[in-house]
């Protein structure tokens, strides 16, 4: 029987993982851990290897999976920048990740949220708070009058133009890769566009060297002062500081932010209040910010998805086949 060690298994993994163990007659241990000088010492007499994290691996650790006879590193992740892959690659050591486990969860998450901001619910939540029941200012539209502008229409993105055109809406994207298949749902234009004329501009383009800080005070001010962001992909696509400023000089009409630059330090974590960031404390007591701890994914379908596809690529590794998702340099 083959054997799997997984490491930094969270517990609404382990139910998937031992569904999976079952029914593919394989033998999988999970630890809580990440992969570490320390902990890979573990992985010694298991055939392959399963991961997440975003931590640099210590360089240290590709020839001692190596001198353990292991053959892959499976990172059951989108993101896989914490590997370094010529290591890998000298020390025998196939890469994999899980490129797309749930795009419709992120897109169901922006989606959730946007609503959420054009029915003004933030400012509906803030009366109700202090027992106001009263309506009037908070006039809201529907969503079929509205605009959407996608930046990066990839997976999560055409997901979210799907979702939008379906409810009705006018769908624009800019991306320099078009995919034919999402033609019905949206029309392809230039950023100047996506960022002038919609209600909605939400981003998902990966974080890179150029589209850091791609949401800047110069973009703030282009957007419509009735337009709302939504950021379900990385912070450091958004300046925050800018955001806040176009906030407040109502240059927009707010926003719904799953990641925040920063974010790390408080992964599924309990924070205490002097922890967080004065940035973060001027968000989060905007009625119009909605913010939500980088939980997008975090659906059954993406969970199992993780555990699945990442163990389905372990598994045609250790049987000599080509693996699904090979990372690719
Ligand atoms: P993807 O690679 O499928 O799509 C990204 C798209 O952005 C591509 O089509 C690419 O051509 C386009 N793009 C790149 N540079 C661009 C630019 N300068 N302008 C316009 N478009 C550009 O990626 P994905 O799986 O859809 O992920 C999108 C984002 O969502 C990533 O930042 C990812 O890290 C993030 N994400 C967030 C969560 C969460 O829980 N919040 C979960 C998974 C992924």
């Amino acid at each position: 029987m083959k054997k799997i060690i997984m490491y930094a298994v969270l517990d609404v993994e382990q139910p998937f993982i031992d569904a999976y163990a079952k029914a593919h007659n394989v033998e999988i241990k999970s630890v809580a851990e990440r992969l570490t000088p320390e902990t890979v010492g573990w992985a010694k007499g298991f055939d392959g290897i399963d991961i997440q994290q975003t931590i640099p691996l210590d360089p240290s650790i590709y020839p001692t999976l190596k001198s353990f006879g292991i053959k892959q590193i499976t990172a059951r992740m989108v993101g896989f920048d914490f590997i370094d892959l010529k290591l890998a690659k000298e020390n025998g050591l196939i890469v994999t990740n899980v490129p797309a486990y749930s795009p419709r969860a992120i897109a169901e998450m922006g989606l959730t949220q946007a609503l959420r901001l054009v029915r003004k619910l933030g400012y509906y939540d803030d009366r109700m708070d202090r027992l106001d029941f009263r309506w009037s200012g908070l006039e809201s539209t529907e969503i079929y009058n509205l605009t959407v502008g996608i930046i990066g229409a990839g997976h999560i993105g055409g997901a979210t133009a799907q979702l939008y055109s379906a409810l009705g809406a006018k769908v624009i994207a800019v991306d320099p890769v078009h995919h034919a298949e999402l033609e019905p749902y949206l029309s392809y234009t230039d950023l100047d566009r996506v960022l002038k004329e919609p209600d909605i501009v939400t981003i998902h383009t990966p974080l890179n060297n150029e589209t850091s800080a791609m949401l800047n005070a110069e973009a703030f001010k282009k957007m419509k002062p009735s337009a709302y962001l939504i950021n379900m992909a990385r912070g450091g696509l958004v300046v925050t500081d800018d955001l806040i400023a176009a906030l407040q000089n109502h240059e927009i009409a707010g926003a719904a932010l799953d990641t925040l630059a920063d974010e790390g330090q408080f992964f599924e974590k309990q924070a205490q209040p002097e922890e967080i960031p004065e940035d973060y404390k001027i968000l989060r007591a905007m009625p119009n910010v909605l913010i939500s701890p980088h939980s997008a994914f975090y659906t059954d379908t993406a969970m199992r998805n993780i555990v699945e596809m990442g163990l389905d690529d372990v598994m045609l590794i250790l049987d000599g086949k080509r693996p699904n998702y090979p990372v690719v340099e």
